[in-house]
């Protein structure tokens, strides 16, 4: 990447690390994809019972691969045959959750859109730890731009790697459907938070998920 990109994205990504740390998140910056196993090592402990938020990121970041490494107890819910709604409900009681955000407001906050709602009621409540890994395309100025950025990019990409019947696969953009599909169901927004470093930020130098 060009210094000079460089230098500005990383002035908003230090202007974003700061209002997280204002609202109780612990937020951690990190250049490459390739250094945040190494980061997500130093988080977890080895043996701790982790999961995941459904993410692109994690898998093109290399955690889904380390975390069956078979240092943790990792309740895999892309297994073959996973019985995905028990492991969805395991993972209020786990240690660490692994996820991403869809959008990451400058102000500290967290936009994410959910389908089913298991991967945002994790990241509200349950989980002791957990870990949101997010590239710098996922910042954004304020909460109307994050729901923006669902609306134009994270979901119809999603429907899209789904292949639903959803009128944003065809066309683009969201269309405020009311298909049986639909992956827009649960909006949250987390601000600040009552236990202080329970959810913890990595932010990317470099352009992840979607
Ligand atoms: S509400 Fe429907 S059309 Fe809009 S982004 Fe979600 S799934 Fe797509």
């Amino acid at each position: 990447m060009d210094n000079h990109l460089r230098a500005i994205i990383e002035k908003k990504i230090n202007r974003t690390m700061g209002n997280l740390q204002n609202n109780k998140m612990d937020a951690y910056y990190v250049p490459t994809a390739k250094d945040v196993v190494p980061l997500v090592q130093e988080l977890c402990q080895e043996g701790e019972t982790v999961t995941v938020g459904g993410s692109m990121t994690l898998f093109e970041c290399g955690v889904i691969e380390h975390l069956k490494s078979g240092r943790y107890h990792y309740l895999d819910r892309y297994a073959p045959g996973a019985d995905t709604m028990a492991i969805f409900r395991q993972a209020f009681t786990c240690d660490t959750y692994l996820m991403s955000a869809n959008a990451i407001t400058e102000n500290g906050e967290l936009y994410n859109v959910d389908g089913n709602g298991n991967r945002v009621a994790a990241l509200m409540f349950g989980p002791k730890s957990v870990i949101v890994i997010a590239g710098w395309n996922k910042i954004v100025p304020d909460l109307e731009a994050a729901r923006q950025r669902v609306r134009q990019i994270a979901a119809p990409a999603n429907t899209t790697r789904l292949n639903t019947q959803t009128p944003c696969k065809v066309l683009g953009s969201c269309q405020d459907c009311h298909s049986d599909s639909r992956i827009c169901c649960d909006y949250t927004v987390l601000g600040q938070q009552r236990i202080k470093g329970r959810v913890k930020v990595i932010l990317v130098g470099e352009e992840l998920g979607y």
